[in-house]
This record gives structure tokens, C-alpha cells and sequence, in this order.
């Protein structure tokens, strides 16, 4: 029987502290709801009270039935001289209607001291009065506590004496705190030790930060040692930027250390997972992220990729199927032919041996211009296609024109501009015509392709452009150098990227964006 870790997702609270990430009640209750499904443990939504997102979560919440998952809401003990039935923010708390309330109190003297500025003995007052009271009016209480391994550091004693007043009052989970995030995977086990030996039948949880890039072989130590509880954002999102990915830690914990923390098909789905998050607060994703980035199991050069076509073990540390992601060969002018039979074969493309000499020039020639496949899959699957197939593309753009013009006034918000821009399109023998405005020169080209296609290629209406950057190839030049645009699509689950090159953004955007549509009606 494998030991059960049980997963706690912050993304709802400590996540929504970072810099950039950013959750809305109603995205933030989707995510609740996508963890059920996958049979997450626990949700903390926020701290009831103090902003209207968090609000709003706790209304969509409590109207909700969960199949699995429990949420919680976060708050604070009571303040020091004061009565807990009359603090306002512990009857916020109770308001949030959650089955568990997570409260987190100073387990440091050293903060107690000189950041709460009160006695020892009244800080461990507010700990018993505030969980004996949220316990008294029957919610599960879980205790945080904040600066867990610098106060066992500073005083051990007193660090011991939180905890225990947080179990006897009723407490059903003492969570360790890292808050600064610079402990060590040494000290996090000799101090989880402490806490489990000390704390019978309490679930000891870590919430670990990343400032020291170590977060997760911090989760990993913690449990080892005994912590049964693990916290974490999905991504890391955090304070500081620094929190705990809790996909990567739950990754390693079922896939190298033999713990349990959900079925094997929800694993499965972490790639999917990690993605929609980032869509969700409107952020980036990191191709370089561990276990589900897009290049994080891609294999370059002539070697490696042909031992990875051999074995898929060769290179790799687990199968990246596990994870929900793909291994990938990336395809340069340094690659051998064997990468271009494997990519091939990635591709779904059928190319006869004696071609691919041919293909190997074709993507030479690209990258002298300023192309790198290396994250447009979509770009490279159609120069393979062109360079050994005489069937034509299902349309091409004959001619366009984008005009732009504004009153002068660069504020980002305006209805002052105005940009059109009109393409012109052969399919087969037939030329079709459209005009669009748009939001900016490339959502009105993007709008005019759509438009002049949309009778002949109805799919391309589910189509979605999600994703647009734009980098300098030679930043020398300054704004006379040439420009690689990236694009990302996406239909229903599926997503692909594309590339277009050139000094005029406009241009190689234009390229990139008949690359997209391309590759939805040819893939
Ligand atoms: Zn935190």
C-alpha cells in the first residue's frame, strides 16, 4: 500500500500574490473545479474579506457541490488583545462558509517579538483561543505555521509550544511554514521530524518557497521526514515569484519516491493542467519548465535524436507520456538525417529516404534567413511539406494592405484609432476579396484571412489565436532589425505555433498567421 501525500493548491491565495499572476473570483472557481476533477485535496480560495475576487469565489464555492476537494479559506489568529468572537477578520472567516479555515499564526519568537510586538504567552493565546473557537463552531481548522523553520531556529522550545497549542485546541493539520524560503532540504527534515514525532495523528504539512530554487527537494524532504501534506501553486506563481510548483513536486513524489497523490490519469494531465493555468492568469509559458515544458523532453542534434529513436529512454528521464507531455526532435541545420526521419515520423508525414537531403536544405536556407523551428512545430511541418510534395496549399494571399491611423493620442485604452486591412486570396483558380478593421494591424489581417475563408473552411471560425511575441533577431540594428514573430493557435485541445521572419513586422506576422490557418486545414 502506498503512503498517501494529500496535495493543498494556493494558486487561489498565495499564488495571487505574485507580481504578474493574476486570478478573478470566476477563474479562480474554474480552477477549483478543474482539481476536483482531478482529485486535488484541498483549495485554498483567499482571504475572505479582503478583496471582492476573493469574495466572489467563496459565493460561486459555497453554491457548488465538490466531489473531492475541500476548500479553505485563509486568514490570521485572532489580534493580541482582543477577543476572537469580536475580531472581525476571524468572523469573515466564518463567513466564507468553507469546511476548512487555514489560519496562519507567528510560530517565530523572534516575530512575536519584534513584528507582532506582544508577549509570548498572549501570542500563544490567540493560537488556542482562535482554532478552539473556529473549531467550536464546527469547521476543520488547519494551522500555518508562518516562519516554521527560522523560529525552530531562533527557539526551538517556543516554535514546539505554537504547535502543540494548535493541536490541543484542535487543530487537524500543523502546516511548517518556510516563509522566506532559505531553509535548507537538510534542516527542513531534522525540523518535520520534530513536528511529526511531536504531534501524533496530526497531519504535518511543508509549505516551502523557491527563493533558493530548491522549493521542491524541500517538499521532497518534508515528506520523507513524515509530512503528509503538501502546498503549493500551480507554475510556482507566488509571492516573490517563489512558490512551490506542486505539479513538479507531486510528479516526483509518485513517479520517483513511490507516494501516492492522485490516480495515474490525472498525472497524465499535468501538462494540459500546467498550461491552463498560465491561459488563466494570462501568462506565458515557460517552454523550459520542468516535466511540462514544451523543450524540456525535445532532443537536438544527430545523435541524441537517434538514440531517442531507438530507445525513448536514452535521453530522458521518465516517459514524458506520464506527465502528459511529448518528446520532440528539434530539427536545425546541424541535424542529421536521422533527426529529419524522426521528426518526420513526429509529424505524420510520410518522406522517402532519398528526400531528405532535400528537406535538410530547405530548413538550411530558413535559418540563414533568420527561421528557428525550435518552437514553431506548425511552420516546420509545412516546409517539410512543401520541400517534398507538389501539392499545392489550400489558398495563398495574392496581395494585402493595412492601413493604420490614430489622432496621435498613445494612451493604451481609445477609440481614436482606426486599422484596416484588406487581403486578397487564390484558392484553386478562384480569387476571393475581404476587408476588416481590427484591434491593431495583425488582429485586422487576422480578421480579413478569416473573413475571405470562412465560407470554404468553416473550421477555421473555432480557431484561436492564443498566443503572440515578437523578438529582434540582430538587436544591433535597434528597430531596423529583422523581427521573428511567433504566433500560437489553438483548436478545442489541440495548439500549434508558427514563425515568420522579416524586417517588417507586419509582414512576418502576416506569414506566421497563414502559416496558422494553413496548418489547421492541412493537420
Ligand atoms: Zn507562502
Amino acid at each position: 500500500m502506498k503512503i498517501l501525500v494529500k496535495l493543498y493548491d494556493v494558486t487561489g491565495r498565495d499564488g495571487t500574490q505574485d507580481a504578474e499572476f493574476k486570478l478573478p473570483g470566476k477563474r479562480k472557481f474554474k480552477l477549483a473545479v478543474r482539481l476536483d476533477a482531478m482529485g486535488f485535496h484541498y483549495f485554498e480560495g483567499g482571504w475572505p474579506g479582503a478583496n471582492a475576487e476573493s469574495d466572489e469565489f467563496f459565493t460561486l464555492a459555497a453554491r457548488h457541490t465538490f466531489s473531492r476537494i475541500k476548500v479553505a479559506a485563509f486568514g490570521s489568529t485572532g489580534g493580541k488583545n482582543l477577543k476572537v468572537e469580536s475580531d472581525p477578520q476571524v468572523q469573515a472567516l466564518l463567513r466564507a462558509k468553507t469546511p476548512i479555515i487555514t489560519i496562519y499564526g507567528k510560530s517565530s519568537l523572534w516575530q512575536v517579538q519584534n513584528v507582532l510586538r506582544c508577549s509570548p504567552e498572549e501570542n500563544l493565546r490567540m493560537i488556542t483561543d482562535t482554532v478552539a473557537y473556529l473549531r467550536a463552531k464546527g469547521r476543520t481548522v488547519f494551522y500555518d505555521a508562518e516562519h516554521g523553520f527560522d523560529g525552530f531556529k531562533y527557539d526551538a522550545e517556543y516554535a514546539r509550544a505554537t504547535w502543540c497549542a494548535a493541536r490541543e485546541a484542535g487543530a487537524e493539520a500543523v502546516i511548517l511554514c518556510d516563509t522566506n524560503g532559505g531553509t535548507l532540504p537538510r534542516e527542513i527534515a531534522k525540523v518535520t521530524r520534530e513536528a511529526v514525532q511531536l504531534l501524533p495523528g496530526c497531519e504535518v504539512g511543508i509549505h516551502p518557497h523557491n527563493d533558493c530554487g530548491i522549493a521542491t527537494a524541500n517538499a521532497l524532504a518534508a515528506v520523507e521526514a513524515g509530512a503528509r501534506q503538501v502546498q503549493g501553486t500551480i507554475n510556482g506563481y507566488g509571492e516573490r515569484g517563489t512558490n512551490l510548483s506542486l505539479l513538479e513536486a507531486a510528479a516526483n513524489l509518485q513517479l520517483k519516491m513511490g507516494y501516492h497523490c492522485l490516480p495515474a490519469r490525472s498525472l497524465r494531465r499535468f501538462t494540459e493542467l500546467s498550461q491552463f493555468v498560465d491561459e488563466l492568469g494570462d501568462m506565458q509559458s515557460n517552454p523550459r519548465r520542468p516535466f511540462f515544458g514544451d523543450l524540456v523532453f525535445s532532443h537536438n542534434g544527430g545523435r541524441h535524436a537517434h538514440a531517442v529513436g531507438l530507445n525513448a529512454n536514452s535521453y530522458q528521464h521518465i516517459d514524458p507520456e506520464h506527465v502528459g507531455n511529448r518528446s520532440t526532435i528539434i530539427v536545425s541545420g546541424q541535424s542529421g538525417k536521422a533527426s529529419i526521419a524522426l521528426m518526420a515520423k513526429n509529424l505524420g508525414l510520410r518522406i522517402r529516404k532519398e528526400k531528405f537531403g532535400l528537406v535538410l536544405d530547405a530548413v538550411k536556407r530558413q535559418e540563414a534567413l533568420g527561421y528557428s523551428y525550435r518552437e514553431a512545430g506548425a511552420s516546420l511541418f509545412l516546409l517539410f511539406r512543401q520541400a517534398v510534395s507538389k501539392r499545392t496549399l489550400p489558398f495563398t494571399v495574392s496581395k494585402y494592405n493595412v492601413v493604420l491611423a490614430g489622432d496621435g493620442s498613445l494612451a493604451a485604452t481609445g477609440t481614436s484609432d482606426e486599422c484596416t486591412a484588406t487581403v486578397k486570396l487564390r484558392m484553386g483558380k478562384k480569387e476571393f476579396h475581404a476587408v476588416a478593421d481590427g484591434d491593431g494591424p495583425v488582429n485586422a489581417l487576422d480578421s480579413a484571412l478569416r473573413k475571405a475563408l470562412a465560407r470554404s473552411f468553416p473550421k477555421l471560425k473555432q480557431v484561436q489565436l492564443v498566443d503572440y511575441q515578437v523578438r529582434i533577431i540582430k538587436d544591433r540594428l535597434g528597430s531596423a532589425a529583422k523581427t521573428r514573430v511567433l504566433i500560437g493557435f489553438r483548436l478545442s485541445h489541440r495548439r500549434w505555433t508558427t514563425i515568420g521572419v522579416g524586417p517588417n513586422v507586419i509582414k512576418a506576422s502576416l506569414k506566421a498567421l497563414i502559416d496558422g490557418l494553413e496548418y489547421a486545414l492541412l493537420s
